[in-house]
């Protein structure tokens, strides 16, 4: 029996997803000893290294042009590898972030179940920004003065910028939902999730009722069912049917079915995940506003029937919803009333054009008008095609300032590079796992597949030590990617006018 469930029948496609991540693992075997561990003292300089610092030794000169980067997430860091790759090398690239570690944030529930330690998922932003000719600031940005083109720092420093890119994800709204800072966790930065996997010790000696879910807001749904069902499957591995049925499990959700995901589904989101509930017996409620959490339990509302439930909960994980910080707020009309970066088709502020956004922070329309609220989800590949977006034409308007500097009346420059927008998720159930592959993430879609089954974790493995790996090279574009994706139909960036 195969374990491999391909919903839809795509053999080229899955020859072609085969040869993609058998480059992939050729990559990662000659380049990837630090992520595997091979050497845990010497770094060797990859081959991307090698090639800027021939750039390097061959620069051309000219003025430098300063892009500065908030946030060292998914998103900043993409940005900043981008535009080292298509900027000169003369030109100052700048992260500035308030951790000094990059982690990768898709393994969190993996932290919170004890698969991964946080080293296992980190990466030190001051070694390796450095290493790849970016500079690193380590600190928090708490104002920005747009007329003077200055980012302020909370130990009293100043940057300036000509051109910038806010990557500074999400703020995590807790304080909507009461009592769920105090009395719930959370698995969405490290940190939060190293502390959930000490409360999971905890509920093994001593269990009770589970409740996990997404809040009324959420835009960030995958990581509450995969954390669901890896806890299912971690309860089991500890102490058997026994132990999972002294901690019955249940799913809240502001989804108005189960997988709906913020995004009307994806593939066959909806059946494989009411499979795998029914399967491990988890009781669900969809349309579901918090009202509160409680040490002992939450209280939820199901907006569909109008009723109100007290749900026994020992340990509560909720996804809250994702926000704007309030340092963006502060900046006439940079923002949506979120807090969330506004921007154009091309990653651009429309009030300020030399400010670019990307990742979480920026501003996007929920995909679906529910009966609880729900936003749109930011996912990974996504994030870093707004990055290429956002840089190629940063890189436009530099090129074009610099050809015009004496002539004011050229304006600005028309933009052309648009991100496509598409997604590769992949996600661990815990038993198997599945990969989404939507084309564009939000619908109407052209290519919309699931792949279900036990290669899925697999993939997922891979995926994050591919991307950790893409990180330490200072490549998060690299070409064999590039490649082995467009076969599949999936490109970054396109720079075709729109039609309709
Ligand atoms: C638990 C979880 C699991 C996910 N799993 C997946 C997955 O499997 N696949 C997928 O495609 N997507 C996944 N996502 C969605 C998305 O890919 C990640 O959330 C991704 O990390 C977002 O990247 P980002 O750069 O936008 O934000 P972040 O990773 O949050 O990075 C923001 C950065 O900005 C810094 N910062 C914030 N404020 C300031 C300030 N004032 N000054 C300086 N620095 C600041 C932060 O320290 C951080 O470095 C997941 C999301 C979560 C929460």
């Amino acid at each position: 029996m195969t374990h491999f469930v391909l919903v839809r029948n795509y053999s080229v496609l899955m020859k072609r997803i085969a040869s993609f991540l058998a480059v992939i693992g050729i990559q990662i075997f000659f380049f990837g000893n630090k992520v595997w561990g091979f050497s845990a003292h010497s770094y060797l300089p990859s081959a991307t290294t090698n090639r800027r610092e021939m750039e390097l030794s061959m620069s051309s000169g000219g003025v430098p042009r300063k892009l500065v980067i908030v946030g060292g997430g998914i998103g900043g860091l993409a940005s900043a590898f981008d535009a080292r790759h298509n900027f000169r090398p003369t030109d100052e690239i700048t992260v500035i972030s308030d951790r000094d570690k990059f982690y990768f944030t898709p393994s969190n529930p993996w932290i919170a179940t004890r698969k991964r330690k946080p080293e296992d998922i980190s990466l030190d932003l001051k070694q390796i920004l450095p290493r790849h000719h970016v500079n690193f600031v380590h600190g928090k940005v708490s104002n920005l003065d747009t007329k003077l083109q200055e980012i302020h720092l909370d130990n009293g420093s100043k940057i300036t910028y000509d051109y910038m890119i806010i990557a500074t994800g999400p703020r995590l709204a807790f304080d909507e939902i009461p009592g769920s800072k105090d009395f719930g966790l959370s698995v969405c930065t490290t940190p939060h999730a190293s502390h959930a996997a000490d409360v999971v010790d905890t509920l093994v000696l001593d269990p009770g009722p589970v409740v996990i879910g997404s809040t009324q807001g959420a835009s960030c749904f995958g990581p509450a069912y995969e954390f669901l069902f890896l806890l299912h499957t971690e309860l089991k591995k500890r102490g058997g049917q026994a132990l999972l049925d002294q901690c019955p499990m249940t799913y809240v959700t502001s989804e108005p079915y189960i997988g709906h995901l913020g995004l009307k589904g994806a593939g066959d989101s909806q059946k494989i995940l009411e499979d795998l509930m029914a399967k491990k017996k988890i009781e669900s409620y969809t349309n579901c506003k918090i009202n509160n959490v409680a040490p002992d339990h939450l209280s939820i509302t199901k907006v569909d029937e109008s009723k109100t439930f007290q749900l026994p909960s020992k340990l509560t994980m909720l996804i809250p919803p994702f926000r704007g910080h309030d340092i963006w707020k502060r900046v006439p009309k940079l923002t949506d009333e979120k807090g969330m970066i506004r921007i154009n088709e091309f990653q651009q502020s429309p009030e300020y054009p030399n400010i670019f956004s990307v990742g979480i922070c920026c501003s996007i329309p929920p995909v679906d008008k529910t009966l609880v609220p729900t936003g749109a989800p930011k996912t990974g590949y996504l994030i870093e095609s707004q990055g290429t977006a956002a840089v190629l034409n940063i890189k436009t308007m530099m090129d074009h300032a610099e050809k015009h500097e004496d002539d004011e009346s050229a304006g600005l420059p028309e933009l052309s590079n648009r991100p496509l927008l598409n997604g590769l998720c992949i996600t661990d159930f815990g038993d198997d796992g599945a990969i989404f592959l939507t084309l564009p993430q939000y619908p109407p879609r052209r290519t919309d597949i699931t792949m279900h089954g036990k290669l899925a974790v697999m993939a997922k493995i891979a995926f994050e030590k591919y991307f950790l790996h893409k990180i330490e090279t200072g490549d998060t574009d690299p070409y064999y990617e590039k490649y082995m994706l467009h076969l599949i139909g999936v490109d970054r960036v396109t720079s075709k006018k729109k039609t309709n």
